[in-house]
């Protein structure tokens, strides 16, 4: 099985969006970006013209004080089938740390219940849909224990399929209004984003021309190629 060495540090970062010493000038300067070759400490945007021009980069947000990573990016380089994944505004992430227990808010309650029928293999927190672990973390912890995770056949097709469709769908449902969006977030991953929205999609616009990161074809059946976990 390949190594993915970077893995184990990107959890274990805990510096994601302090200022960058290098550029304390700057106005965005939070360090928000981990380079997959450098596997070192997070920088801002404009250290990678400097320092991680041609390496592989990919950008941490902020959801509900939670560090997340959009499926399109992660998805190229890391195994994440089996990983929950969230609707924020017209894309989708994953979790990178499972979040602290917090109880149910009136709202999630009214929506989606309590409890759901699907629980995190590892912490036992509860996913709002088929999936088995709610973040990278907790698939690495679960490999890592049981030297492998291992699904049937048909159980990896659900799970690509279900990669897919959170891949492609919120490119297409992002025409929708923002009320719509905010439902369906809701709806979808019982949980409330409703900050810097406008300003994650600003962010993704300077994203995608500042890396060379190749679009999957939309036309393509199935995920374009699986990724080593570790
Ligand atoms: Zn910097
Ligand atoms: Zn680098
Ligand atoms: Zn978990």
């Amino acid at each position: 099985m390949m190594i993915v060495p970077w893995l184990k540090n990107l959890l274990a970062i805990t510096a994601f969006f302090t200022s960058c010493e290098v550029h304390p000038n700057e106005s965005k300067n939070e360090r928000n970006m981990f380079c997959l070759e450098c596997n070192d400490n997070p920088f801002c945007g404009s250290c990678i013209k400097s320092h991680h021009k041609d390496h592989r980069v990919i950008q941490v947000r902020r959801s509900s004080y939670t560090n997340v990573i959009k499926t399109i990016e992660i998805y190229k380089h890391l195994d994440i089938l089996g990983i929950q994944t969230y609707v924020i505004s017209n894309f989708t992430v994953v979790f990178i740390n499972k979040r602290p227990y917090s109880q149910p808010t009136k709202k999630t309650i009214g929506i989606i219940g309590c409890n759901s029928d699907y629980l995190c293999k590892t912490c036992q927190r509860n996913l709002v849909g088929p999936y088995y672990f709610c973040s990278l973390a907790c698939k690495f912890e679960c490999i890592k224990k049981d030297g492998g995770f291992f699904l049937s056949a048909k159980e990896t097709e659900e799970m690509e399929r279900l990669l897919e469709e959170s891949i492609k769908a919120p490119k297409q449902k992002a025409k929708k209004s923002r009320e719509q969006n905010l439902k369906r977030k809701v709806d979808e991953a019982g949980i409330n984003n409703e900050e810097n929205e406008e300003d994650e999609e600003n962010e993704q616009e300077e994203r995608e021309n500042m890396l060379p990161i190749q679009k999957p074809n939309s036309r393509r059946k199935g995920i374009p190629h699986r990724a080593p976990f570790f």
